[in-house]
């Protein structure tokens, strides 16, 4: 072992993932986690994971643990509802990994089989140092290490520590780095629901004012036609739909759904969260780097979440790993300035992105409802435009 140390704070989804890859070096990864993962499998949400994070499942050697669990994305309709309420019309628009030979858009795995993939991998792991029912409470950043202390006194020295702290990450605000945050009056409600009508592998987004209600297919190992829904609109129409009973939320969701798959049925506890966007105004200080949600938080709209974070941790992997064979210090100013080069300006603008999305997805404004169905309109009769879109969604 070398003694450049990584220190990882947080383990969530990000954490674990950059833990696992950075494991695979011949360093030490400390890693600090204030749960003791018990509700791990209490996450309820699962994730469309694109291409490069299932590369980074094979990469890491556990793909094929998840894969079992996890449902091809085929085929991505949207369906704009505005004008079904006026006169029974639908405007709507399927996009094809084909038209961009692809054989699928990615994997939608349950967050829960994901985490303990990975916890079960890094557990094994001789190098993987877990400090777990402790957190960080302060850090000091040197020339050559960084040291860190944490709430049960432990105090550990370091060449890099990594951010994945999630979106009210105490290590950005010890660093005094700033946010920029846009909030929506919205939450996005997440539940599992059986129907009658098969998937077919494809996700429907159905628009309506207040956000997008989205069906997103699941796997099943019994003939059991399921999937995951992901419902944002106001916190009033979602707290009163939180509350129905069973059979009343049943015919709602069925509504909702536009008959996309038949009927709908609730198969599991619902959950919220708040949706928001956030950016921070840096990713990197000394011997500090901020990343996944400590640097960005995006609405759900666009699957691009964690997905953008995935992209953060193989890029922060491949240059530190670079670092590593030639005997470099993976904490120094240049790599951070390099990885804060890059990825800056790509969060930002996938942030923007989504933010303007999400705006148009929830817009009560009749001019923009117009616009959003004639665009989709068009998009049938434009192969070309709809290959760029497809490509920009697949980062
Ligand atoms: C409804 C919904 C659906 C989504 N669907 C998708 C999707 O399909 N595709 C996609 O790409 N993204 C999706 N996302 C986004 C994705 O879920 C998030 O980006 C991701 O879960 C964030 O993971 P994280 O590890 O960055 O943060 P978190 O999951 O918040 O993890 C942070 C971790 O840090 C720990 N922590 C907190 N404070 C400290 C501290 N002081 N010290 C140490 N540890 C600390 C926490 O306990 C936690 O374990 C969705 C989000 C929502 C809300």
């Amino acid at each position: 072992m070398s003694s450049d140390n990584i220190i990882i704070s947080g383990l969530g989804i990000s954490g674990l993932i950059t833990a696992s890859l950075f494991c695979k070096e011949k360093i030490e990864v400390h890693c600090f986690e204030p749960s003791d993962f018990s509700k791990l499998c209490e996450d309820q949400r699962t994730t469309a994971f694109l291409n490069p994070a299932i590369n980074a499942f094979k990469e890491i050697g556990i793909w094929e643990n998840i894969e079992p669990f996890a449902q091809p994305l085929k085929e991505m309709e949207i369906i704009d509802a505005t004008a079904f309420k006026k006169n029974g019309e639908t405007t709507s628009v399927v996009f094809d990994p084909n038209e961009v030979k692809l054989k699928n858009f990615g994997y939608n795995i349950p967050n829960e089989r994901v985490s303990s993939a990975l916890l079960n991998f890094l557990r094994e792991k001789k190098n993987f140092v877990l400090y777990s029912s402790d957190s960080l409470v302060d850090h000091y950043a040197f020339d050559n290490n960084i040291l860190v202390k944490s709430a049960k006194g432990k105090v550990l020295e370091g060449k890099l520590l990594i951010s994945c702290e999630g979106r009210d990450s105490q290590i950005r605000k010890r660093e005094k780095i700033g946010k920029i945050k846009a909030s929506y009056n919205q939450l996005a409600m997440v539940f599992q629901v059986s129907h009658s009508e098969s998937h077919k592998n494809r996700t429907t987004e159905i628009l309506d004012t207040g956000g997008p209600f989205t069906i997103i297919p699941l796997r099943s190992s019994t003939s059991q036609l399921k999937s995951t829904v992901v419902w944002m609109d106001t916190y009033e129409a979602i707290n009163e739909a939180y509350s129905l009973r069973k059979n009343q939320f049943d015919a709602l969701i069925s509504k909702k759904s536009m008959g996309a798959r038949g009927k709908l049925k609730l198969l599991s506890g619902k959950q919220k969260w708040p949706v928001l966007s956030q950016i921070t105004k840096a990713i990197v200080s000394k011997r500090t780097v901020l990343i996944a949600e400590s640097a960005h938080v995006m609405p759900p709209t666009g699957a691009q979440g964690l997905n953008t974070s995935v992209e953060d941790i193989i890029y922060l992997y491949q240059i530190c790993k670079k670092a590593l064979k030639s005997n470099k210090d993976i904490g120094e100013d240049k790599l951070l300035r390099q990885y804060s080069l890059v990825r800056f300006p790509l969060t930002g603008g996938k942030v923007f992105g989504i933010h303007l999305l999400n705006e148009i997805s929830m817009t009560k404004n009749r001019f923009l409802k117009t616009a959003r169905r004639n665009f989709l309109k068009h998009l049938n009769q434009s192969p070309g435009l709809k290959r760029i879109l497809i490509r920009v969604g697949l980062g």
